[in-house]
């Protein structure tokens, strides 16, 4: 048996029998965990309230090998994401972040560069930052990490150097020049802005897009848009959480 420990952030929290919970989370050195806390759902847990989702926590876990089920020791608190978890939208944007790490993170390998994409998400998103961009900025970024979406410098058809405008590849596979998307039967066009967007996130942090004015929401649609077929091309399905975001949104929406 294994004692790990070290900085991690929550992802998930299943019940499980009438005291546990399974915590789903990504710790920063050794990729992505399931645990199982004991007494979690205990009235005097250890635990308290540390165990949810989007917690930067300090966590012991015990691995015991051929198991992919951990046990946790400790949990303490770094920073609460509190605020997010306020609202409707918060709780729901919260869970479509966590999902991505999820599905793309791997286990037991060091995800350095998405543990810091989702820290540094969440710590300008409790600063204030516009949910619609921290989105947007964690979902373009999850994918150019994965290796499936790199910006948008070049058309991977041709090699040309790509301008102010692509189009999406039918197949939802990048983007492509003009002549090749023609060529390919592509009719989805992305202007400028959405480009020019898609190149400033590879230079620019979350928080500077944000001081800078940040980014109007029809740029934001249309990154949003490109990001989901590309998604959906490369894991071939949806995220869950991006429906149930979508539908629910659209409920309440006055
Ligand atoms: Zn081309």
């Amino acid at each position: 048996m294994k004692r790990r420990s070290g900085e991690a952030l929550l992802l998930q929290t299943i019940d499980l029998h009438e005291r546990d919970r399974i915590v789903v989370f990504l710790s920063r050195d050794w990729g992505l965990k399931r645990g199982a806390a004991r007494s979690a759902r205990a009235r005097f847990s250890r635990f308290g309230g540390e165990l949810q989702q989007l917690a930067k926590v300090h966590l012991s876990w015990f691995e015991k090998d051929g198991r992919d089920l951990v046990r946790l020791g400790d949990a303490e608190m770094i920073r609460s994401p509190g605020a997010l978890h306020a609202d409707l939208e918060g709780i729901l944007v919260s869970s479509y972040l966590a999902e991505h790490m999820q599905v793309f993170a791997q286990e037991d390998e060091p995800e350095n560069h998405l543990y810091r994409l989702l820290d540094t998400t969440v710590q300008a998103l409790l600063a204030g930052c516009d949910r619609s961009l921290a989105a947007r900025y964690l979902e373009c970024w999850t994918l150019r990490l994965s290796g499936v979406f790199p910006a948008p410098r070049q058309c991977p058809s041709c090699g040309n150097a790509l301008g102010d405008e692509a189009m999406l590849a039918v197949d939802g596979e990048g983007l492509l020049c003009p002549s090749c998307g023609a060529g390919a039967g592509a009719n989805r066009r992305i202007g400028e802005p959405a480009l020019a967007f898609l190149r400033r996130i590879g230079g620019a942090g979350l928080a500077r897009l944000q001081e800078n004015g940040g980014v109007d929401e029809s740029t934001l649609k249309s990154v949003e848009a490109i990001a989901r077929e590309v998604r959906r091309a490369f894991l071939g399905k949806e995220l869950r959480s991006y429906g149930v975001m979508q539908r629910t949104l659209r409920d309440v929406a006055p």
